[in-house]
C-alpha cells in the first residue's frame, strides 16, 4: 500500500498536574501526489502533528503507515533510515548548518549514510538548478537571503526522493511575492516526484494551492 494512512491518533502533554490533548483520535488518509493545507489558530497542535508524522516524536495511542510500514514498530537505527529516506522536512527556519556549503547541506541526508558520491554531486546539483541556485553552491547560508535559504531547504527536502514531504509554515518569514513563488515552486517539485505533501499554513493563498485543506479543532482534522 503507497501512501499514508493515519488511524486515530492521539497524543498529550503533561505539565506538572495539568494534562493537555493536543490529538485526540484523528484520522488521515493520502494518496501519492496529493498535497494538504493544515490550518488552525496557534497552539492547535500543528506542529505536534507534524513531528508524529515525521516520526520524531511517537503518539500515546494510534497508527501511522508509510508506504505500508508502521514506523513506530521498526527498531531505533531501522527508524532513523526510514526517515532519511522516506521523509523530507521543510522548517520555518530551515534547519541548515551553517558550516557547510549550499551544496553540502542539499546533500546532508547523503553524508548522514555515510560519504557523499559522484552521483550525490549530481543530484544535488539538480535540484540547486531546479530552485534555480545553481551559482550558489559554494555559498554558505549566511551569505544567502531568506527566499534563498528557503530553496536550499526545499531542495535538501527532496533529495532522498522522499514518499512524504513535511512542511511547517514554510513561508512564514517570507515577503508575500516571494512566499507565492516558493509555493509554486514546491508544488511543481512535489508533482513531479509525487510525494505527498503536508503543509502547515497561515497563509490562505498557499491554503488555497493545494489540493485539501483540512482545520485542525479539538485535536481532529476537519476538511
Ligand atoms: P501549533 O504548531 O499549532 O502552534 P503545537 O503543536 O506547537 O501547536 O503545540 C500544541 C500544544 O501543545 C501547545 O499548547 C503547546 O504548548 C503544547 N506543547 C507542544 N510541545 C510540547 C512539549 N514538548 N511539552 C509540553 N507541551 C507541549
Ligand atoms: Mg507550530
Amino acid at each position: 500500500m503507497s501512501g499514508l494512512m493515519v488511524a486515530g491518533l492521539s497524543k498529550s502533554y503533561t505539565l506538572g498536574d495539568t494534562r493537555l490533548d493536543v490529538l485526540r483520535d484523528l484520522s488521515l488518509q493520502m494518496n501519492p501526489g496529493e498535497s494538504i493545507a493544515i490550518v488552525g489558530p496557534s497552539g492547535c497542535g500543528k506542529s505536534t502533528l507534524l513531528h508524529l508524522l515525521g516520526t520524531l516524536e511517537s503518539p500515546d495511542s494510534g497508527d501511522i503507515e508509510i508506504d505500508g510500514v508502521s514506523p513506530f514498530k521498526l527498531a531505533e537505527g531501522q527508524l532513523a533510515q526510514f526517515r532519511n529516506l522516506k521523509i523530507g522536512f521543510i522548517f520555518q527556519d530551515h534547519h541548515l548548518l551553517p558550516q557547510l556549503t549550499v551544496l553540502e547541506n542539499v546533500m546532508v541526508p547523503a553524508l548522514a549514510r555515510g560519504a557523499a558520491d559522484d552521483k550525490d554531486r549530481m543530484r544535488a546539483t539538480d535540484l540547486l538548478s531546479q530552485v534555480e541556485l545553481a551559482d550558489r553552491m559554494t555559498h554558505l547560508p549566511s551569505e544567502l537571503s531568506g527566499g534563498q535559504r528557503e530553496r536550499v531547504a526545499i531542495a535538501r527536502s527532496l533529495f532522498c526522493k522522499p514518499t512524504l514531504l513535511l512542511a511547517d509554515e514554510p513561508t512564514g518569514n517570507l515577503d508575500r511575492r516571494t512566499a507565492e513563488r516558493m509555493t509554486g515552486l514546491l508544488l511543481e517539485l512535489q508533482q513531479q516526484s509525487n510525494a505527498i505533501l503536508v503543509i502547515v499554513t497561515h497563509s490562505d493563498t498557499m491554503a488555497a494551492a493545494m489540493g485539501r485543506r483540512a482545520e485542525l479543532i479539538d485535536g481532529k482534522l476537519i476538511e
